[in-house]
C-alpha cells in the first residue's frame, strides 16, 4: 500500500527581516544550504551592496572629501536612493561643473531639511512593510505545521485501525516526524535570526531619530529638536509657574566671513560661536542651531532681564577674543552676534514669542550689531 503524501511544504523561509527589506542580507547558516533561487538573490544583493559602496568611495575619492562618518553617512543617504533632495543637488552640482567641496556638502545637506526626517520615514515604513510581512510568513508556517499535526494524526487514527500495514506506517511516520524535527529547527534559527535583524533595525531606527534632531557641524540640537523643547518646556513652565524666555542669536556679518576666508573659515566660526553659547546652556537653558547663522536659546526660570545677563555675557566674551584663521594665520578680525529676547508667556503661543524674540534682533542689527535687544512687551 503507497501514501499519497499528505504534508504541505513549510516556506524555505520563513526568517530573514531584512530580506524582506532588501537590506543587510545575512548569510544562511551553514547548516540550511540555500535554495538555488535563494543564492540567485542572495548574489544580486550582494553586487548591489558592493556597487553602492563602490558609489560612495568614487565620490568621497573623486572629491576629495576625507571618509568621516558623517560625510559616508552623507553619501550613503545620496547612492542609496534615501536622501532624494540630496542626490537631486548632487547631480545638479555635477552637471553645473562646479566641484563638490566639503563645505558645499555639508551646507547643501544642512539645507536638505527633509534629510533626517526622511530618512526615518523611510525606516519607518520599511519597519512597518518587514513586521506586516514577517507576520504573513509566520501566520503561513503555522498553518503549514498544523497541517501536518492533522497529517500525523490521521496516521495514528490509520495505525490503531489496520494493524497489518502498521510497519509501513510507522516507518513513515517516523520519517514524517523528523522531516517535521528538521523544518521547525530551521524555523527557529530562522526565527533567531529575524529578532536579531530586528533588534539591530530597531537600533538603528533610534540612532536615525537621534540623529534628526542634532546639527551635525556644531553638534547642538537642531531647529526641529528646538521646538519640541520649546513646546515641552512651555507647558512645563506654565504649570509651574515658573518664568520661560527664548532668544534668536544671529552671527554680525557673517557673510563677509565667508567671503574672505572660504565656507570652511566660516563653519569653525559657527562652531567656535556655538561653543561660547553652550558655555551658558545647562539644565535651565538650551540653546540649538535655527539655521544658517542663527542659534535660538531657551531660559528656564529666568525673567528676560536674567536672560539677557547671562546672553550678554556670552556676547561680551566673544567680542573680546582675537580670532585668528590658523590655516592662513590672518585675522577674522571681531566676530560678534546680535540678539533679541522675549518672554515667552507675554504671548499667546511659543511661535509669536520667537516671532518677537526675532524681531528684537532685527532691532539690535538696526541699532549696530553685536548687542543684545528685549522684545517690546506690545510686540
Ligand atoms: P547680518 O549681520 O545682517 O546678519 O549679516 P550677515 O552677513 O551675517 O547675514 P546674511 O544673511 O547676509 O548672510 C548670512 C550668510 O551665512 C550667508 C550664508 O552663505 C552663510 N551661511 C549660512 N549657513 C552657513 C553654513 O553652514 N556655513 C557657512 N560657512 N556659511 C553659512
Ligand atoms: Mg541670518
Ligand atoms: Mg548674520
Amino acid at each position: 500500500m503507497t501514501y499519497a503524501s499528505p504534508y504541505p511544504e513549510l516556506p524555505e523561509n520563513a526568517g530573514g527581516f531584512l530580506s524582506w527589506l532588501g537590506i543587510g542580507r545575512q548569510p544562511r547558516p551553514a547548516e540550511m544550504p540555500a535554495v538555488p533561487s535563494a543564492t540567485v538573490a542572495e548574489d544580486a544583493s550582494q553586487r548591489a551592496r558592493r556597487h553602492l559602496l563602490e558609489q560612495i568611495s568614487a565620490f568621497l575619492l573623486e572629491n576629495g572629501l576625507e571618509v568621516t562618518a558623517q560625510n559616508l553617512v552623507t553619501a550613503h543617504g545620496i547612492f542609496s536612493g534615501l536622501n532624494p533632495g540630496l542626490r537631486r543637488q548632487v547631480q545638479a552640482k555635477r552637471e553645473s561643473g562646479c566641484p563638490i567641496t566639503q563645505a558645499w556638502l555639508d551646507r547643501a545637506s544642512a539645507n536638505d531639511a527633509l534629510d533626517g526626517e526622511q530618512i526615518v520615514k523611510q525606516l519607518v515604513s520599511q519597519l512597518e512593510q518587514g513586521i506586516a510581512s514577517f507576520s504573513r510568513s509566520t501566520s503561513n508556517a503555522r498553518s503549514a505545521t498544523r497541517t501536518y499535526g492533522d497529517a500525523l494524526a490521521q496516521h495514528v487514527g490509520q495505525l490503531e485501525a489496520s494493524p497489518p500495514d502498521a510497519g509501513m506506517i510507522i516507518t513513515e511516520l517516523a520519517q514524517y516526524a523528523r522531516a517535521m524535527l528538521e523544518r521547525s529547527r530551521k524555523a527557529e534559527a530562522e526565527l533567531r535570526q529575524s529578532e536579531q535583524e530586528a533588534a539591530s533595525l530597531r537600533r538603528n531606527l533610534d540612532r536615525a531619530r537621534r540623529d534628526a534632531e542634532v546639527d551635525f557641524l556644531t553638534g547642538l540640537p537642531n531647529r526641529r529638536a528646538f521646538e519640541s523643547a520649546l513646546e515641552r518646556h512651555r507647558s512645563e513652565a506654565a504649570e509651574m509657574g515658573e518664568p520661560l524666555c527664548v532668544a534668536f542669536c544671529d552671527i554680525d556679518h557673517f557673510k563677509q566671513v565667508n567671503d574672505t576666508h572660504g565656507h570652511e573659515a566660516g563653519d569653525r566660526i559657527l562652531c567656535v560661536v556655538a561653543k561660547t553659547l553652550s558655555q551658558i546652556s545647562g539644565e535651565k537653558c538650551h540653546i540649538a542651531r535655527h539655521g544658517g547663522e542663527e542659534f535660538v536659546m531657551l531660559f528656564r526660570g529666568a525673567s528676560t532681564e536674567e536672560a539677557f545677563e547671562l546672553l550678554d555675557n556670552a556676547r561680551a566674551e566673544l567680542a573680546a577674543r582675537k580670532l585668528v584663521n590658523r590655516r592662513t594665520e590672518l585675522p577674522f578680525g571681531q566676530v560678534t552676534f546680535s540678539g533679541g529676547i522675549a518672554d515667552v508667556f507675554a504671548y499667546p503661543d511659543a511661535r509669536l514669542a520667537l516671532a518677537a524674540a526675532d524681531e528684537a534682533l532685527y532691532r539690535a542689527k538696526e541699532a549696530g550689531r553685536n548687542r543684545i535687544v528685549l522684545a517690546r512687551k506690545d510686540s
